[in-house]
């Protein structure tokens, strides 16, 4: 099933789900995403990765065929007391290592129990996250945890990410759950798209819409914190962290403009931010930029700025218009 949540990673629900419309399934957080897909008529399976969040969306699971994570003993008993038109597959989440949301494995076969108890459940899928699916042995300990709690289960499973994918085929198996990669981006710090094969969805793109000539000395931007240590061409590019380009991005962070590689100078700010130009004088007002993309993959915007390409993707802020290729 392909995630798709926080709106395709920034691409789009139902661009992304256009895109992919022939995929087995599809994995959102909210009943607010799953239904705008059933509207725009999708069929498949469609998962709620943190379940039902009150019981008022009970009904929705049936109105709607929407399957849920089941990871706590609040959810489970509103899926016990409820009396639903119909029933829900269930994927119910098994904490082997990550600590975050899931049952206590050696509990998966009462569990099991209960749930093939509900009328309010159709089928049970035993699932679980890893939390290091990005490390060389990141899931060997869950995977023998999961092992060993529902060896004698004869039922689906879904356990693999994009890091788990494609670093640990033992996770190969049942309804796996890739999200990044769809959309061309790294789940490795050590391990880039390209060399994954993987080609960037996303293109952020603008352009140059001023230009400075400053002496030794001059600063760029608020806070002066790049000061030119000769004379240079400064270009000003329309895109700024209102726009979702991170604003901890250190001068430096690569980027293309007039098909040149360069980098950023100075503080990003809100609807601008600064690049040097010194060397590239064919680049004028109207010079294309790329922020990240195919040449500048998203994942080295991110690194200089701290976080991973994810947390770019998704903070695709909603100004940003977008045009699809
Ligand atoms: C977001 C998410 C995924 C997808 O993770 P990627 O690292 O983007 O592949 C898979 N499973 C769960 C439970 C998730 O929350």
């Amino acid at each position: 099933m392909a995630v798709v949540k926080a709106d395709g990673y920034g691409h789009g629900l139902l661009r992304v789900a256009r895109a992919l419309e022939d995929s087995d399934g599809f994995a959102v957080l909210n009943v607010s995403e799953a239904i705008q897909l059933r509207d725009a008529g999708f069929r498949q399976p469609i998962l709620l990765l943190e379940g039902i969040f009150s019981a008022a969306e009970l009904p929705l699971l049936t109105e709607y065929g929407l399957s849920a994570v089941v990871h706590c003993d609040d959810q489970l008993s509103m899926l016990r007391t409820v009396r639903l038109s119909g029933s829900v597959d269930i994927f119910l989440k098994l904490n082997t290592g990550m600590n975050r949301l899931g049952f206590s494995p050696h509990l998966a076969p009462a569990l099991v129990a209960q749930l093939q108890d509900c009328r309010a459940v159709q089928s049970v899928t035993l699932m679980t996250h890893f939390a290091s699916a990005d490390e060389a042995q990141g899931v060997e300990g869950p995977m023998e945890v999961f092992r060993t709690a529902t060896r004698d289960m004869v039922l689906p499973v879904s356990l693999a990410n994009s890091a788990a994918l494609l670093r640990h085929p033992e996770t190969r198996v049942g309804w796996v759950r890739p999200g990044i990669m769809l959309y061309g981006a790294t789940p490795f710090p050590d391990l880039s798209a390209r060399k994954l094969g993987l080609k960037p969805a996303m293109t952020m793109s603008s352009a140059v819409i001023g230009l400075q000539e400053i002496e030794k000395g001059g600063a760029v931007g608020y806070g002066g914190t790049f000061v030119a240590d000769r004379k240079m061409r400064i270009g000003v590019v329309a895109c700024g962290y209102a726009d979702g380009y991170p604003r901890h991005a250190p001068t430096g962070t690569p980027i293309l403009v007039a098909g040149r590689l360069g980098r950023t100078v100075g503080r990003v700010s809100m609807d601008m931010l600064t690049v040097d130009l010194t060397e590239v004088p064919e680049a004028g007002i109207g010079a294309p930029v790329e922020l990240w993309g195919p040449h500048i993959p998203v994942d080295e915007v991110a690194r200089a700025a701290g976080t991973i390409g994810y947390e770019l993707l998704c903070a695709r802020a909603e100004r940003v218009p977008v045009t699809e290729v």
